[in-house]
């Protein structure tokens, strides 16, 4: 019976699939109740195979699995959620890859439950599957991982004196913004504009649904992405997130 313990079956998200061999793919399987899996998807590389369709990366549904000694292998799938606008849309594409690629990057494997963060992946696939702007939730993805994981940046005022200024600017060693009286000069800081701190506010905190509605300028955007990406390399300890790279491609840092 022991074979048999080996077999069960989960949810999961398809967060990335590459080569493996001649015949297969190794796949980066979330599981909201296991957390990242490895797995081999025998014969996906070939094009009749019927399990090639069902280890697309931001594929969803129930996967039968069979626990190997240093792997797992796919044996059944059943798709839930297939998101084709992300597959044809090269600006879904690309945003939707990098925030996989950012949960790859910070999730171990065989990590155990993380449905918080599931639902954070899947919700914001499903916003952009929606035709809300990529970009947007791109941003909204970066600032709700942060809080998540707990390292949301302060916000609500300067993190030294505490009063609301008109100016900020960003203190990423101190987890937050300082204003112009407090900053000095050796800090590695940036200037924030109020129009992006209040956007930055509202992605922290906001619902998806607010979230949805707002409308970011190039200027904000390029702002508030310099800011997520030195908070989570900074907070989550990664030097360089390959999620990054992803973007480069677009010109989209
Ligand atoms: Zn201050």
């Amino acid at each position: 019976m022991a074979g048999k313990e080996r077999l069960f079956t989960t949810q999961g998200l398809i967060l990335k699939s590459k080569p493996f061999g001649e015949r297969d793919r190794l796949i980066s399987l979330l599981s909201p109740g296991r957390g990242k899996l490895t797995c081999v998807a025998p014969g996906a590389r070939k094009t009749k195979s019927s399990l090639a369709a069902l280890v697309e990366p931001f594929t969803y549904g129930n996967y039968l699995m069979h626990q190997g000694r240093n792997l797992y292998t796919i044996r059944q799938a059943d798709i839930i959620t297939f998101f084709s606008r992300l597959r044809n849309d090269l600006e879904s594409y690309t945003f939707a890859s990098h925030i996989c690629q950012l949960v790859d990057d910070v999730v171990e494997d065989d990590g155990g439950q993380i449905r918080e963060l599931f639902k954070l992946l899947y919700r914001s696939l499903l916003f952009m599957e929606k035709g809300a702007a990529p970009a947007l939730i791109g941003l909204a993805f970066h600032f709700k991982l942060l809080k998540l994981l707990g390292y949301a940046p302060h916000l609500a005022g300067c993190l030294h004196c505490g009063r609301e200024a008109s100016i900020y600017y960003l203190h990423v060693e101190e987890g937050g913004i300082v204003c112009f009286n407090c900053l000095k000069s050796a800090d590695s800081s940036s200037y924030l504009s109020q129009g992006s701190l209040a956007l930055a506010r509202l992605l922290l905190k906001g619902n998806w649904a607010a979230i949805n509605h707002l409308k970011l300028n190039e200027e904000q955007y390029k702002e508030l992405s310099f800011f997520s990406r030195v908070f989570l390399q900074r907070w989550l300890g990664v030097e360089n997130f390959k999620a990054f790279n992803f973007l480069e491609k677009l010109n989209r840092t």
